[in-house]
């Protein structure tokens, strides 16, 4: 009998250790993602390791994402940071990081994991040549568009994550297989399913399909806004026009977060269709991960391209 306060206590101690390492196994790397597209991969590949909270919407314009002040709380909080980045989170990120006083999720820290690190970009200015305006001064950061690219940048979070928490490292390149070969099916599925596409001509409103055009064979003669972030001026808007009609070009593309109207202006005087897609994951309705919103791009895109010009 006189045991049993030690009983007591060593079952108490054992249930306090098994609650602690159960803790300990249960607690997620705490991954902040700046991006729809980005985030979902993150979580693809990291699966129960990982808990994962996204700055911008789907919907939104990722160069004119608003600055709130709980983004800094969940900043302050992360053990990873996940970015697209080559310059495409300008507008938002790096004020957020400096007042986050979070020094491993900069971008000189071993927690900042930049999904653009594998990526060959496209339209680099040169020195000498501004002409893509201020918001793409890297080249062009709308790599995502096109799903070859995306398995470049799910291999850069993968290897983050990796290092940011070694443990894992077996899970995530696990997590970084299987996502590489559901993303590999989809490319083989896309390509046959795109085959209409090749050759259409289309106009966008921002220049951020260059990419998804080179995968897909769409055609791209011009742009809505006269630079990337340089509004349409009327003169801008005119020579655009006369190019649509001469290249009988038959697609006006909208993204999501630019205004429709000036979209179906230009659509109107010049015949074409205006159709809707989105730059980033889960801004079309019903879209929630990477792999859903390019095939509800490329299935509007098609449904738009044979159902032929408006009139
Ligand atoms: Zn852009």
């Amino acid at each position: 009998m006189a045991s049993r306060p030690v009983e007591i206590a060593s079952a108490a101690l054992a249930a306090i250790g098994f609650a602690l390492s159960a803790g300990a196994a249960g607690a997620a790397l705490r991954v902040v993602a700046s991006l729809p597209d980005v985030a979902d991969m993150t979580r693809q590949i990291g699966g129960e390791r990982v808990s994962v909270e996204t700055i911008a919407l789907g919907s939104q314009d990722p160069h004119k994402v608003p600055v709130k002040p709980s983004f800094v709380t969940k900043l302050n909080r992360a053990d990873a940071l996940v970015v697209q980045g080559l310059g495409l989170e300008h507008a938002f990120l790096p004020a957020l990081l400096e007042v986050a006083s979070n020094p491993k999720i900069l971008p000189t820290g071993p927690a900042y994991i930049d999904a653009s690190l594998y990526i060959e970009p496209l339209e680099v200015p040169s020195s000498q040549n501004r002409s893509q305006g201020e918001l793409h001064p890297l080249g062009n950061p709308h790599f995502n568009l096109d799903p070859v690219q995306g398995k470049r940048m799910a291999r850069a979070i993968a290897e983050g994550l990796a290092r940011v928490d070694p443990a894992g490292a077996p899970a995530y390149q696990e997590g970084l297989r299987r996502y590489t070969a559901l993303l590999d099916q989809k490319i083989g599925e896309w390509e046959k399913l795109a085959a209409p596409l090749r050759g259409v001509k289309a106009v966008s409103y921002h220049r951020d399909l260059v990419y998804f055009a080179n995968r897909f064979g769409l055609e791209l003669v011009g742009e809505i806004e006269t630079k990337p972030g340089v509004p349409a001026t009327p003169g801008h808007l005119e020579k655009l026009v006369d190019t649509m009609k001469q290249e009988q070009v038959k697609l006006v593309i909208r993204e999501i977060a630019y205004e429709l109207p000036l979209a179906e202006t230009v659509a109107e005087r010049t015949g074409a269709r205006v159709v809707t897609i989105s730059t980033l994951a889960g801004g079309l309705p019903g879209t929630h991960s990477y792999v859903e919103s390019i095939e509800a791009n490329l299935r509007a895109l098609l449904q738009a391209a044979q159902g032929g010009a408006s009139s």
